[in-house]
C-alpha cells in the first residue's frame, strides 16, 4: 500500500491535470468544502478554509450539501442545530451523506453530532452519527465555561496547539475504529479525549477556527484531498 503522497508541485503538474499510479492529483483550489451555515462561527470557518485554499461556501440547503467535497460542521448549539437541519430539510441528506463517505470535520457541537452515542443529551437528541464514541456534552463542568489548553496533536507538526474550550464536550468512550489524536494534558480532565479521527469524520471538543491556526483545518483538507483523489 502506498501510504504517502505525492503533492502537484514536487511533481509539476498543473492542478487537476496529473495522473500517478493510475490516481488522479487533486489541487485544493479544485475541491469545494463547505460549512453547515445554519448556526455557529460559520464565518471563521469559512475565512480558514479559504486560507487553507479551497473554495469555501456556506450550506443552508441540499442542492449545495450536493455540491460540496468535504463539510465542517461548526461549534454552536447541538440541539439548535439539529432543529434546524430539521427545518431546512437538511437533516437526512446530510446523515446520508456523512455516511456514504463525505469528509466532515465537527468542532464541538460538530463533535456531538458526529458521535454514534452521547451523554448529558436532552431527551430525544440526536445527532449524524458516524464516529463510534460516546460524547459527553458540556463535560468539563458548567462552571467552566471556557479556557485555554495547550495540545499535541498526532498528525500535526510543529509546536503544542492553543486550543479554546467553550462549554465543551469530551470523548468519553471509544470503539475501536476511531484513532485518538489528542488529549487533555493537565488538570482534572488529564487524559479525556478531545480530538479523534475515524476514516473520514475529524472531530474536535475545541474550536481551531478562533485562534488564527489552521493546521486542524489543513489536516482536514487534506483529508478532503485524499478523498478526491480517485475521482
Ligand atoms: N455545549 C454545546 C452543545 O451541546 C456545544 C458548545 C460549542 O459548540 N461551543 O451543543
Amino acid at each position: 500500500m502506498v501510504t504517502h503522497y505525492f503533492r502537484p508541485a514536487t511533481l509539476h503538474v498543473r492542478p487537476g491535470q496529473g495522473r500517478w499510479l493510475g490516481w488522479r492529483i487533486v489541487s485544493n483550489d479544485e475541491l469545494t468544502v463547505g460549512v453547515l451555515a445554519l448556526q455557529g462561527d460559520v464565518r471563521e470557518h469559512l475565512a480558514i478554509l479559504a486560507h487553507c485554499g479551497v473554495r469555501a461556501v456556506p450550506v443552508r440547503r441540499e442542492r449545495e450539501l450536493a455540491a460540496v467535497d468535504g463539510l465542517v460542521i461548526p461549534g454552536g448549539e447541538s440541539t439548535t442545530i439539529v432543529k434546524l437541519a430539521r427545518h431546512f430539510d437538511l437533516f437526512e441528506p446530510l446523515a446520508d451523506r456523512i455516511a456514504g463517505g463525505l469528509p466532515t470535520y465537527g468542532s464541538c457541537a460538530g463533535m456531538i453530532l458526529l458521535a454514534d452515542r452521547i451523554l448529558d443529551g436532552t431527551a430525544d437528541q440526536t445527532t449524524f452519527g458516524g464516529i463510534d464514541m460516546t460524547v459527553r456534552r458540556n463535560a468539563f463542568g458548567r462552571q467552566v465555561e471556557s479556557f485555554e489548553e495547550h495540545l499535541e496533536l498526532a498528525g500535526l507538526a510543529g509546536p503544542p496547539m492553543t486550543a479554546v474550550f467553550i462549554r465543551a464536550p469530551w470523548v468519553e468512550e471509544v470503539g475501536p475504529a476511531p484513532e485518538v489524536l489528542g488529549r487533555i494534558r493537565s488538570g482534572p480532565a488529564t487524559g479525556r479525549i478531545v480530538a479523534i479521527r475515524q476514516r473520514h469524520l475529524l472531530a474536535t471538543s475545541f474550536h481551531p477556527e478562533l485562534t488564527g491556526d489552521a493546521r486542524v483545518h489543513e489536516y482536514f483538507v487534506e483529508m478532503v484531498r485524499q478523498s478526491g483523489r480517485n475521482r
